[in-house]
């Protein structure tokens, strides 16, 4: 079955009117890995973005549907409860919230999304130190506040934290290498390796074949000057580190 499904997807800056995206057409299925790649300034992060409903971005035509749902009729939030999750290139720091009750309160409003009972703190414990250890991450990350000091792969630990909690059943992950040493990368893409079920799907955004050593995709995609311009499997990643962007253009 079909997760997301988007077609001709166009969309500008809200507070400039620049044009972005110019006719995205992108399938991905349940079980799928898929990913993106393309120059700096093509639109990958601003696709991811718009995906979650990001309100810098106004879309202005085009489709998206998740699970069958038009995407652009349900608030972000709803977007999440529903199970799409988007890794941010820069995550946010947020000051005076614990990553615990920040975990906490996004599982349990997918859980209530879902018809199923909230977790109190102690069973929301329970829930959250196995995937912790999975991401090996000290238990007292959970104290601290949202991203707040926390390093470049940390917060790119704590991002994969957040989709093991949420479950989410589709994952754009934006540049989640970036910034990471080869141990760190080892461990967040076990995690994301170790999260896949029949019914999820990932779709990273990268620059770099390493990462897809690590998590294998099946679909590779060029962005180009906002629209996807070529779809193969990793004979394209090998196109790319051998000649670079320009042997792939089709502009
Ligand atoms: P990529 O992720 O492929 O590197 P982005 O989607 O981040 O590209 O950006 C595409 C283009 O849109 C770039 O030229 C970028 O500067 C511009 N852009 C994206 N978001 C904004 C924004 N919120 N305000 C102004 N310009 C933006
Ligand atoms: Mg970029
Ligand atoms: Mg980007």
């Amino acid at each position: 079955p079909v997760l997301l499904e988007v077609k001709g997807l166009e969309a500008k800056i809200a507070a400039t009117g620049q044009q972005i995206l110019r006719g995205v057409d992108l399938t991905v299925r349940e079980g799928e890995v898929h990913a993106i790649m393309g120059k700096n300034g093509s639109g990958k992060s601003t696709l991811s973005k718009v995906l979650v409903g990001h309100p810098d971005y106004e879309v202005t035509a085009g489709t998206a549907t998740f699970k069958g749902r038009d995407l652009f009729a349900l608030e972000p939030e709803e977007r999440s409860h529903d199970g799409l999750f988007l890794s941010f290139q820069s995550p946010i720091e947020i000051p005076g919230v614990s990553n615990v009750d920040f975990l906490r309160m996004a599982c349990n409003a997918r859980r209530k999304s879902k018809g199923q009972a909230e977790l109190d703190p102690l069973e929301f414990y329970a829930h959250v130190v196995p995937k912790l250890e999975m991401l090996k991450m000290d238990p007292t990350f959970l104290n601290r506040n949202v991203n707040e000091g926390f390093s470049g792969g940390e917060k790119k630990r704590n991002e994969i934290l957040q989709l093991a909690v949420l479950e989410s059943e589709m994952s754009i992950l934006d540049e989640i290498d970036s910034g990471l040493d080869i141990d760190a990368l080892r461990d967040v893409a076990a995690a994301v390796n170790g999260l896949k079920r029949p019914d999820t799907s990932v779709l990273m955004v990268t620059h770099y074949k390493r990462l897809l050593d690590y998590i294998r995709p099946e679909y590779v995609h060029i962005m180009e000057a906002g629209r996807i311009t070529q779809t193969g499997g990793m004979d394209l990643v090998d196109q790319l580190e051998a000649g670079g962007y320009a042997t792939l253009s089709t502009a």
